[in-house]
């Protein structure tokens, strides 16, 4: 059977230009084992953007395939409103041993997008019923990104993704974010006392009343091509969200589960979300699922007798399935158990000094940034100048071909290249990931 011509017979893939698919037709998958992936052809690729960042542990964990294994056995779902079961409680329980402060009540989803949905919804209700029912529209940063569906993608920023869809979108407040690398008040990002945080204040003092929640992906701006930011931004934007009783939203789908170097990115900073939404990590990028997680307080504005109205009135079918519950679990185990986040912050050491040494010298690099194990390189036109390349070339794009035919999965963010591993990769898989990714740009920028 010819299954990539089957593929393209039916499917529509996601994030895609199908046309693409001519002359790159999808690579069938056929199984994984660590950070590798094989296909119908026995080809390996080394998956270094952990397939699309959820992927913590290795494909193929024997750990969470064994938890999985147990669970489908006992319970596959069951209906979550006045149901539970043990894997979910159990889950709760785990979590809050590692949560920042505060954070203890656990509304299930299952998706990031809809996670998002809602921490937006749930912060309007909150307002609504404790007399402020004018708090009805939300902040958000530049470059930001949190999802696709359309009150996720009101909130986002990157015109990509959203700029079409404007007409049918909610009119969001948009404060221009901390960007380091070509930071407009001339600091670097080790070394500042985020002077660009007045963009912030600015936007509060204008807007706080009617403002129900800021959403901010915290240190890392994935999706706007790896942007780290310093900590002391979420300081400060805890201190003002407090005096202007405006919620703090953490989506901390992508930088939750070690992948900053700490359980949370929030951990960096001393201080909690009023909501902190997690989905990429929790089932190890096992099942889909996700959690808005929120405060005793935010909980108790919600609880009355069902005829004053107040619950929130929101539900996912799979919202809590158990076995997606039992991955979560065994994933918090395996984290406490195997030292990874401390394992990996070790290694991270080694994989940023690599990166730098193989990518900085060369002349379309503008900068190597890095967090936790995530690394990125910005490839631009003009060093002195971080002129940015021409899109249209879609060089990173002609990048990502190119690694792909030697077996490494890059799959830039324009012209970002960038590295999002699993946290299990060893040494020897970073030396060849980096001199393969080092091969490939330099055939395609030459
Ligand atoms: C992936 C992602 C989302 C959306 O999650 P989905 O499960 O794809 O809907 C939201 N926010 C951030 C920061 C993400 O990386």
């Amino acid at each position: 059977m010819d299954w990539q011509k089957e593929d393209l017979k039916y499917i529509w893939h996601p994030c895609s230009q199908m046309k693409d698919y001519e002359t790159l037709p999808p690579i069938v998958i056929e199984k994984g084992e660590g950070i590798n992936l094989y296909d119908i052809n026995g080809k390996c690729y080394k998956d270094v953007i952990s397939s699309w960042w959820c992927n913590l542990l290795g494909h193929c964990n024997p750990r969470i395939n064994e938890a999985l294994k147990k669970q489908v056995d006992t319970l596959e779902h069951v209906i979550f409103a006045n149901f539970s079961h043990k894997p979910v409680i159990t889950l709760c329980q785990e979590l809050m041993k590692v949560l920042p402060e505060g954070l203890c009540k656990f509304n299930f989803a299952d998706n990031g997008s809809s996670a998002i949905e809602m921490s937006l919804k749930m912060s309007f209700q909150y307002h609504y019923q404790t007399g402020n029912p004018q708090k009805k529209r939300f902040m958000a940063l530049t470059d930001a990104y949190h999802g696709e569906t359309l009150g996720a993608l009101a909130v986002g920023g990157v015109d990509l993704y959203s700029e079409l869809y404007k007409p049918l979108l909610l009119d969001v407040i948009r404060i221009d974010g901390p960007d380091c690398f070509r930071c407009p008040y001339g600091k670097c990002r080790d070394n500042c006392d985020c002077g660009c945080f007045e963009k912030a204040e600015e936007a509060f003092k204008k807007h706080a009343d009617e403002t129900a929640a800021i959403i901010v992906e915290p240190l890392l701006q994935g999706s706007a091509g790896m942007k780290v930011y310093p900590p002391l931004y979420l300081k400060k934007l805890r201190e003002l969200c407090d005096k202007y009783n405006v919620h703090l939203i953490a989506d901390e789908i992508a930088t939750g589960y070690g992948r900053t170097g700490k359980m949370f990115a929030f951990d960096h900073a001393g201080v909690s979300p009023d909501i902190m939404c997690l989905s990429k990590g929790l089932t190890g990028g096992y099942m889909p699922t996700a959690v808005a997680i929120t405060t005793q307080k935010i909980y108790d504005a919600f609880y009355d007798d069902y005829l004053k109205g107040k619950a929130f009135m929101h539900s996912h079918t799979y919202a809590g399935n158990p076995l997606a519950c039992s991955c979560a679990v065994e994933v918090l185990k395996i984290l406490k158990d195997e030292n990874i986040i401390e394992k990996a912050n070790k290694r991270a050491v080694y994989f940023n000094q690599i990166i730098k040494e193989k990518f900085l010298p060369l002349k379309n690099v503008g900068e190597v940034r890095s967090i936790g194990l995530i690394n990125a390189i910005e490839l631009v036109k003009n060093k002195e100048t971080k002129e940015p390349l021409d899109s249209t070339k879609r060089t990173g794009y002609q990048i990502y071909k190119k690694a792909l035919e030697k077996g490494v999965i890059l799959r830039p963010l324009g012209d970002v290249i960038y590295f999002n591993p699993p946290l299990i990769i060893e040494e020897e898989d970073m030396d060849f990931v980096t001199d393969i990714a080092l091969e490939c740009v330099n055939s395609v920028l030459t």
